[in-house]
């Protein structure tokens, strides 16, 4: 079973990254209004994370790095739905499985908290411990038993820029969400809880982009579209500046991303790319879910109605701002 076990983790986790995601969909979850993540050597030293969410039992600490346990009550379709990102019970058992794990976790209504020490799926004694309420996760070691994958991460710098790319993606669509991401000790993001995603927004691309911003909003047929893009003025030379999100989860979309090259079309200048932060929300029996869950993909009902949608808001929207 160990082997299986590692072989299933190796599905879910691939890399630091991928540990982060999952604590940080964890902690969104559990109603958290804060998050802080501590990061070591691109995340093959440590990985810290605390929030201040609901916490979990005692009692129940042994399940939640148990594989197929899952408290959250899920459909298929109900895997966009913000308040249950969770992929299938998995994560927590896959992690503990290849590093040295530990979490810490207190509930309000409990006085004190409990610690659970998994070192390649070893299990400790739950004991009890003082501590705020709320989660706190360190991983040490990642990959420790799976030598091959741990030989084949990228550079410590490498490694952090796609744990800061995880990040990004939550900071972006949780602007309420007080967030902090450290790196050897040094802060690379503070950001306080904001109502305001453009405050957000300049803290990431600063002031002068964010000027620069055009608000749209649409809504048709049961689904809104909102957020920002950039006038046409300012563009970049890479696509990093290019977020969509579906229901408050970060999603990649050739359909709609080939609508947003075509509103730009003829606009920009050659070799640069459009800015925009775009947010979906629609029912959710009009998304597929048949892809992988850890994928940032999604299968829309109605692909065309969406292209349309995107393409027709920003074209009126830039025929006005002329
Ligand atoms: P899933 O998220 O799909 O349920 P995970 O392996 O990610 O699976 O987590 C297992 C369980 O552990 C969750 O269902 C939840 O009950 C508990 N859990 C994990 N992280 C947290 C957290 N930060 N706060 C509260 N509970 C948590
Ligand atoms: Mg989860």
């Amino acid at each position: 079973p160990a082997v299986v076990n590692k072989i299933a983790a190796g599905e879910v986790i691939e890399r630091p990254a991928s540990v982060i995601k999952e604590l940080l969909e964890n902690s969104l979850d559990a109603l958290s209004t804060r998050i802080d993540v501590d990061i070591e050597e691109g995340g093959t030293e440590l990985i810290r994370i605390a929030d201040d969410g609901e916490g979990i039992p005692a009692d129940e600490l042994p399940l939640a790095v148990t594989s197929h346990a899952t408290s959250k009550l899920r459909q298929a379709d109900d895997l966009f739905c913000v308040q249950t990102m969770g992929f299938r019970g998995e994560a927590l058992a896959s992690i503990s499985e290849v590093s040295h794990f530990k979490i810490r976790s207190r509930t309000a209504e409990d006085h004190v908290g409990s610690e659970l020490a998994v070192t390649c799926g070893e299990r400790s004694d739950i004991r009890p411990i003082g501590c705020a309420p709320g989660t706190q996760i360190e991983i040490r070691q990642l990959f420790c038993n799976t030598p091959v994958r741990r030989k084949f991460l990228k550079r410590a710098s490498t490694e952090f820029g796609y744990i800061s790319e995880q990040f990004t993606r939550i900071a972006l669509a949780c602007p309420r969400m007080q967030l902090s991401l450290t790196h050897n000790g040094k802060s690379v993001h503070r950001l306080p809880a904001t109502n305001e995603l453009t405050e957000r927004l300049t803290l990431f691309y600063g002031s002068q982009t964010v000027e620069q911003l055009i608000p749209i909003e649409a809504e048709h047929g049961g689904v809104r579209l909102w957020g920002y893009v950039g006038h046409p003025s300012l563009n970049k030379s890479t696509r990093k500046s290019q977020y969509l999100f579906l229901n408050g989860r970060y999603i990649q979309d050739r359909s709609l991303q080939h609508a947003l090259n075509e509103a730009y079309r003829g606009l920009l200048m050659t070799g640069r790319h459009p800015v925009a932060f775009l947010f979906l929300e629609m029912p959710s029996d009009q998304i597929d879910v048949n892809v992988h869950p850890t994928k940032s993909e999604v299968r829309f009902r109605d692909q065309q109605f969406l292209f349309r949608l995107l393409l027709s808001t920003l074209r009126t929207k830039f025929l006005q701002s002329d």
